[in-house]
């Protein structure tokens, strides 16, 4: 049995509304990861079966390796179809708003979300959630919206009516927002629920083989290329970092997702507790930064890349050169030496 850790008062509202709900948009953050696709697909699949109409809107395009996702080809991309997605969120019953606190991190998107007249509802593990939903469904302690999601269902007594489809993209982001269950990932109820997915029938070793062996060469060659060159391991300070700048990305054939969970790889070092990759992008240059332990990656991501995020998992951005973002970085890097260092 699971902890009831959703308010029951959420659940009984949340139930209330579904009754009077025909159309359902669902929506997630911008550059969707595996959780903000696995959240909003598993979530898509179930209402698909309660007979709603729904679409999953999101701000743009996400990684190759979560196009196999069932239903990830029916996703309307904001950016790319705005006329028909304002439609769709203007004349929606209910906007569930999935992954994301705040509504700039759903970029342009925000504006229509607001002004539309549908009943919002959040399920989110960010902390700090903005006063944008009248269902707020929100718990940091736990490690994936994905698993909120599945929580969810069994809480509205929907067990029986998951699909295999909607188990295979709830797992996805389960998996994809622990690091394959290498990191947030102590609570036991995580393996109940797992063993529930898999009595759906998932394929639990097939879905990290599409997720994480799907790869192109061009990727793994900008891979080598940012460990023999681009990697900077600050020993004092028990961190690292990578930078990559267009011209590098271009020479590489980069093409979105071909850099994810590079922010990562330095913590394979032994000393390393916190990583951080800058990314330039055309506008803007993209900051994901890492720990382990508890080094408030957050924190370090609001105080000087105006991002914020989780405690050991967190991002920004950062309007300004390459060298000047490397500069705040390593004067973040002497405040925080202490904390750092610290045993
Ligand atoms: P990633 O490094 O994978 O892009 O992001 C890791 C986590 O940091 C995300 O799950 C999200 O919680 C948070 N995050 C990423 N970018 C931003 C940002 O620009 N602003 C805020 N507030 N959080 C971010
Ligand atoms: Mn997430």
């Amino acid at each position: 049995m699971l902890t009831k850790i959703i308010d029951q008062a959420n659940i009984d509202l949340f139930s209330e509304w579904l009754k009077e709900t025909e159309k359902v948009v669902i929506v997630t953050h911008v550059s969707p990861d595996g959780d903000a696709m696995g959240s909003s697909l598993g979530l898509y699949h179930f209402l698909i079966s309660q007979k709603k109409v729904v679409n999953i809107i999101v701000p743009n395009a996400f990684p190759d390796f979560l196009k196999w996702m069932p239903g990830a080809k029916e996703t309307t991309l904001y950016d790319q179809n705005k006329e028909l997605a304002d439609k769709l969120i203007s004349g929606a019953d209910m906007i569930c708003c999935l992954d994301f606190n705040a509504l700039k991190r759903i970029d342009e998107m925000g504006e229509a979300v607001k002004s539309s007249n549908a009943r919002k509802v959040m399920v989110d593990h960010h902390p700090f959630p903005d006063d944008i939903c009248s269902i707020v469904i929100s718990h940091p302690e736990i490690s994936s919206t994905s698993e909120l999601v599945f929580r969810l269902i069994c809480r509205l007594g929907c067990f029986d009516e998951m699909t295999k489809e909607g188990a295979e993209c709830i797992y996805t982001g389960m998996m994809t927002d622990t690091g394959s269950f290498t990191y947030n990932s102590n609570s036991q109820e995580i393996y109940y629920i797992i063993s529930q997915l898999i009595s759906k029938g998932i394929d639990k070793d097939d879905i990290n083989r599409n997720v994480y062996n799907t790869y192109s060469e061009s990727r793994l060659r900008l891979m080598g290329y940012v460990l023999h060159t681009k990697m900077k391991v600050y020993p004092e300070h028990h961190a690292a970092m990578i930078n990559l700048t267009q011209d590098e990305l271009i020479e590489f054939n980069y093409v979105k997702g071909d850099t994810e969970g590079f922010v990562n790889i330095p913590l394979s070092i032994k000393e390393v507790k916190f990583s951080v990759f800058f990314r330039e992008d055309t506008d803007m240059i993209k900051v994901s930064l890492r720990s382990v332990g508890d080094f408030p990656c957050n924190q370090f991501a609001s105080e000087f890349f105006s991002g914020g995020g989780h405690l050991n998992a967190s991002g920004g951005e950062f309007y300004g050169t390459m060298q000047q973002a490397i500069e705040i970085f390593e004067k973040g890097l002497d405040k925080y030496k202490p904390l750092l260092t610290a045993k």
